[in-house]
């Protein structure tokens, strides 16, 4: 058997304002272009470019991460949208 009380407790929340970009520095409020954000985060291995087990992360806005991998990258339009 639960013998049970109730209770008030307060609780600390973080709420997202704002995403900045690693490479242009603009912060984004707007939902659909923090959504639309790619977080990379890694740990380089062995022998890695980065060095040995350094952990990178950095934040790029969508609009940076285009023109970055412009030229390189595969598209596939609408391929969630077959029926
Ligand atoms: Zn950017």
């Amino acid at each position: 058997m639960k013998i049970e009380e109730t209770f008030f407790e307060t609780v600390e929340k973080k709420k997202l304002l704002f995403m900045a970009c690693d490479k242009c520095r603009k912060y984004y409020d707007d939902p659909y272009e923090i959504q639309e954000f790619h977080q990379i985060s890694f740990t380089g291995g062995y022998g890695s470019a980065f060095g040995d087990m350094t952990k990178i992360e950095c934040d790029i806005c969508q609009h940076c991460l285009k023109v970055m991998i412009n030229g390189i990258y595969r598209e596939d339009y609408h391929q969630y949208m077959e029926i």
